[in-house]
């Protein structure tokens, strides 16, 4: 059974025999590893090891930098079937959907590999008789990464690359769930040419977080997680002192058009909820039909499909949803179906007895599908994170448009329609933060950013692309003047240029 410390400076640290959390294979139920407990220890000589290595790093050419971004391109490409397989083997989702989550990680060094023109600054000449004004962005410091269990090696891709390319440190705490592909992955940022001190892993739970969130040497905090967990980083973090960014949960809805293109939409509806098991933030919980003859037949159309789901171990060929991450978790699930027919909704498609044979000991569940969900019940408003898919009817476009803006959530939503004046009124008006025309999981590319609105999100910057830049370097402006032909003498006044 391998047991998942932490790596520090290089070098891997078994934790100390403390107090360590088990490891899963989702598919069997098999525990498989433990992970260490870090603290405040293992934080400390983290943290030391990057204030120490970070005046080389970021005073190296940026072009130097921007290298290492390349050969990390190369390696993860290399390394891509082997970090699915990692990911499958901790996470449960299907080997094409881990190679889908690795190459979405991938983009986003291939756009930190642009850092040289990310950097660049603004120049202005001549702003007075001879005196120049210029800016330009430097490295925040030693930033930190908590990211959760549901993508081991996208999320932290969401923010290393940007961290490291613009000149900071940077220490990963994976979600203790499937640390093994994060593990995996700083051992190869170290061989693509970071230096060991630059870059670290420190496993734990909420121990080794507090001690990130506490410690004055880290500049900058980004997570990814549950907004509850969410608002404690960010209140945490900012309280400390430190920039902070958190993305919480989420509630996506989709919006389905009396003129949508309905055969679309059931496909759009059933990869998006029931891809990876639901647990995705990005993944589509509730589907909103506009009039009932758009509900009847989308019901009629998705049932058989949610009942004829392939449902098997992520490694087999063909699946097309995986266990859940853990048993805990599948019990939650399982519970929220509970709790949904107790509040009265229509439960059209039940997976909760579902078995997979030659794997009963696995954390499968059967794809679920509730019809006539109202906005007061509590499977309606909290997030469930798993293959459940909640039909709530709408009258009209107006009503669909108010749920949406009502829901305490604001990561991801789309409207299906043929109609553009709809659906160019839904972008503008809906208040949400990453928008999907007929696409029902609107993931923004490496190069534009991530994020979502409301509770979605606490703090000012999205994840990557320009915001993960701003994010992690600061704004200096300097202005110069040189002595050839300037008057000399004292100026009382407010110095203007004009
Ligand atoms: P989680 O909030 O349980 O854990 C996330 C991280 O926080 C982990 O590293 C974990 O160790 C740490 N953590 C857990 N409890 C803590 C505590 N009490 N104090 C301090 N730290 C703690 O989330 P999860 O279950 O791993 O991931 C699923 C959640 O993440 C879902 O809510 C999902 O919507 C969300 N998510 C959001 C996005 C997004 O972009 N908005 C992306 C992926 C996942």
């Amino acid at each position: 059974m391998e047991t998942f410390g932490h790596l520090i400076g290089g070098e891997r640290q078994s934790g100390d025999g403390g107090a360590t959390t088990p490891v899963f294979d989702p598919a069997t139920g098999e525990r498989t590893g433990q992970v260490a407990g870090g603290g405040r220890k293992e934080v400390d000589a983290a943290v030391r090891a990057a204030v120490a290595a970070l005046p080389d790093w970021a005073g190296m050419s940026v072009l130097r930098r921007a290298r290492v971004m390349f050969r990390l391109k190369e390696l993860l490409e290399e390394h891509r079937d082997e970090l699915a397989a990692l990911i499958t083997a901790q996470h449960g989702k299907t080997l094409d959907d881990a190679r889908g989550e690795v190459t979405r990680g991938i983009e986003v060094v291939e756009f930190a590999c642009g850092v040289p023109q990310l950097l660049k600054g603004e120049f202005n000449h001549n702003v007075g008789t001879g005196v120049d004004a210029l800016s330009f962005r430097q490295p925040v410091g030693v930033c930190a990464g908590i990211t959760p269990f549901n993508f081991p090696v996208m999320v932290p891709l969401w923010m290393a690359p940007m961290a490291l390319a613009t000149g900071n440190a940077f220490i990963l705490k994976p979600s203790e769930r499937d640390p093994g592909p994060a593990m995996r992955l700083v051992g190869l940022m170290h061989e693509a040419g970071v230096p060991e001190g630059v870059v670290h892993l420190v496993n734990g739970g909420k121990e080794a977080v507090d001690a990130i969130l506490e410690h004055p040497d880290i500049a900058a905090v980004s997570f990814v997680g549950s907004t509850a967990i969410a608002d404690y980083i960010y209140t945490t973090g900012t309280a400390h002192g430190k920039r902070v960014q958190a993305l919480g949960g989420a509630k996506n809805h989709m919006v389905v058009m009396p003129d949508a293109d309905l055969d679309m939409a059931v496909d759009a509806l059933m990869g998006a909820g029931y891809g990876s098991a639901g647990e995705r933030c990005m993944a589509v919980s509730v589907a909103v039909p506009v009039g009932d003859k758009v509900a009847d037949a989308l019901i009629e159309r998705l049932a058989p499909k949610v009942r004829g789901l392939k449902i098997g171990p992520g490694s087999e060929p063909g699946v097309e949803m995986g266990p859940l991450v853990t048993g805990a978790h599948r019990d939650k699930v399982k519970g929220y179906v509970d709790l949904g027919v107790e509040e009265g909704a229509e439960l059209v498609v039940d997976g909760r007895d579902f078995k997979m044979q030659g794997y009963e000991g696995g954390f499968f569940i059967g794809g679920c599908l509730f019809d006539r969900v109202t906005p007061e019940m509590r499977i309606y408003k909290e997030e469930i994170f798993g293959p459940v898919l909640s039909v709530v009817r709408r009258p009209d476009y107006e009503s669909a448009l108010r749920i949406v803006n009502d829901h305490e959530y604001g990561n991801g939503v789309a409207i299906f329609t043929r109609d553009g004046d709809a659906a160019r009124s839904f972008a503008n008006d809906v208040k949400v933060g990453m928008v999907g025309v007929n696409v029902p999981i609107p993931v923004p590319m490496a190069f534009h950013s991530f994020g979502g609105w409301k509770r979605s999100l606490f703090g000012d910057h999205h994840m990557h692309g320009m915001e993960g830049v701003r994010f992690y370097t600061k704004q200096k402006a300097v202005t110069t003047r040189w002595p050839t032909g300037i008057k000399a003498g004292a100026e009382f006044v407010m110095p203007t240029m004009g």
